[in-house]
């Protein structure tokens, strides 16, 4: 299935003729002969998109739009409008009740499904990120706070700087936004996330024939930009050319003379809902990070750590190469705490984590198991070389006390090491814990022996 489409029409030729050239494209196809119908079966099936006629009883495009747009489980259905006749002022009317698009009788069937295929498109995007939301919530993760509605950034990317800055006076003080008027590379320049445009608005023929058509397609193919909205002026209003951009992944086209008002209709539709999805892309990726790393000392958690270790462990496997494991241990910290105060404790554990980072590869694995254990996972590294990297470890901790920053005062630590090495272990089809557990009882002969020291599982005779 294509996607599922509502075609709310009270005429039931329209409809049917309407059902078969959708059906056709594989859509899931329903109907409904009034607004009311129109809500029960939104409510009731969540469609993808709704084709809505003006003349729908109960109100037509205005009242189901504004009915969509009042319920948060419907407002992010796209809407295409349909108008009896191609008429300026019904456009825009369609727009300002907040369809995303707009058809007038007799319908072009090819950019009606190309306006489908666009939507539903940008649609499951959106569910995708709902979805991955509402994973996240599964797992314990509290919404973020959405961040503030910052300004949104238009870029004007006409034939000439002249035109760009007549469209830019049409804009200015209507919408209170940055609007910049760019050449082609400049628009494809901007890299940084603090001045990718929010929005391109771009002229299908640039410097040449297609030129806009070619940078809609770079647009969408770079990372930093793949989520803006692109909004393509086509001054000749060709059908083909409509449809190509939209293909290629234009949210919109402007067809015919540049029209002012159906812009800024347009943006107040489009603008919020990129910004909106920013807002949750950043909180899912905020969430991603507290779930990987401890907030303390910025390193990796364990939970991190164990899937990450999977890994270095089926790499080594394949290419039969050894690796080594290390649980590490501040010695007495209790009483550390109890001299100086958790305060200072905390500010240690920061400063060991930061030294044992700045003395491991960027290969290595450094975890916070919790409290003050740390674990150490080196792929390629072999006994030898194990006993480098351990005795470095403890020194780099212990041969220097730690200097606190907010009172002054200098704490001495030492640290205890327990080492496995694998390969060297009979270790094959061990399972991960228990090579950290092996790691964790060196660890206490460390201890026991008189701490500030490293000693590696025994090799199995
Ligand atoms: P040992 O040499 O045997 O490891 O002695 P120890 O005192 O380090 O061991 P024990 O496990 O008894 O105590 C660990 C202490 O680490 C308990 C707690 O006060 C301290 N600790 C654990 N997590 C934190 C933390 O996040 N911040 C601070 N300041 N202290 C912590
Ligand atoms: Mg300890
Ligand atoms: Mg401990």
């Amino acid at each position: 299935m294509a996607g599922r489409i509502l075609i709310a029409d009270d005429v039931a030729t329209n409809r049917i003729i309407l059902k078969v050239k959708l059906a056709a494209s594989r859509y899931e196809v329903l109907q409904a002969g009034s607004v009311e119908t129109l809500l029960q079966q939104a409510r009731a099936s969540h469609p993808d998109l709704i084709i809505i006629a003006q003349s729908l009883p109960g109100g037509g495009i205005k009242a189901a739009c504004a009915a969509l747009q009042a319920d948060p489980e419907l407002a992010h259905i796209a809407t295409i409008a349909i108008t009896p006749s191609h008429n300026r002022e019904d456009r825009l009317a369609a727009l300002r009740a907040g369809a995303d698009e707009v058809l007038s009788k007799p319908m072009d069937e090819d950019i009606l499904h190309a306006f489908a295929r666009n939507l539903v498109r940008t649609r499951a995007t959106f569910n995708e990120l709902t979805r991955k939301q509402l994973v996240a919530r599964e797992f314990g993760f509290s919404d973020m706070a959405a961040e503030f509605t910052r300004q949104t950034r238009i870029a004007l990317v006409s034939n000439s700087r002249e035109t760009g800055f007549i469209w830019r006076a049409g804009l200015v003080g209507r919408v209170a936004d940055q609007i910049k008027v760019m050449t082609k590379a400049e628009a494809l320049d901007t890299e940084t996330e603090h001045e990718t445009p929010d929005v391109f608005v771009v002229s299908a023929s640039l410097a040449h024939g297609n030129d806009g058509l070619h940078l809609v397609s770079e647009l969408r193919s770079r990372p930093a930009k793949r989520h803006s909205v692109v909004i393509v002026h086509n001054p000749t209003g060709d059908e083909t050319l409509t449809i190509m951009a939209l293909d290629m992944g234009a949210n919109a086209v402007l067809s015919g003379d540049f029209d002012n008002k159906e812009l800024m209709l347009r943006l107040r539709r489009l603008a919020p809902r990129k910004l909106e999805a920013d807002a949750l892309r950043k909180s899912l990726d905020q969430q991603l990070s507290l779930a990987m790393k401890d907030p303390l000392t910025g390193l990796h958690n364990r939970r991190y750590a164990q899937a990450y270790l999977s890994k270095i462990v089926q790499t080594a496997h394949a290419q039969r190469q050894p690796f080594t494991l290390m649980v590490l241990d501040l010695d007495r910290f209790k009483r550390v705490n109890d001299r100086y105060g958790h305060a200072i404790g905390d500010e240690v554990l920061v400063e060991i984590a930061a030294r044992l980072k700045a003395n491991l590869r960027d290969v290595d694995l450094l975890a916070r198991l919790g409290g003050e254990e740390f674990l150490v996972a080196l792929p390629e590294t072999n006994h030898s070389e194990a006993v480098y990297a351990a005795e470095r470890l403890r020194r780099v901790v212990g041969d220097r006390p730690i200097q606190s920053t907010s009172r002054g005062v200098e704490v001495p630590v030492t640290l205890s090491i327990g080492v496995f090495v694998s390969g060297e272990n009979h270790d094959a089809g061990m399972r991960i814990e228990q090579m950290i557990d092996r790691a964790d009882r060196a660890l206490y002969a460390s201890k026991t022996e008189g701490r500030n020291q490293v000693t590696f599982v025994k090799t199995a005779a």
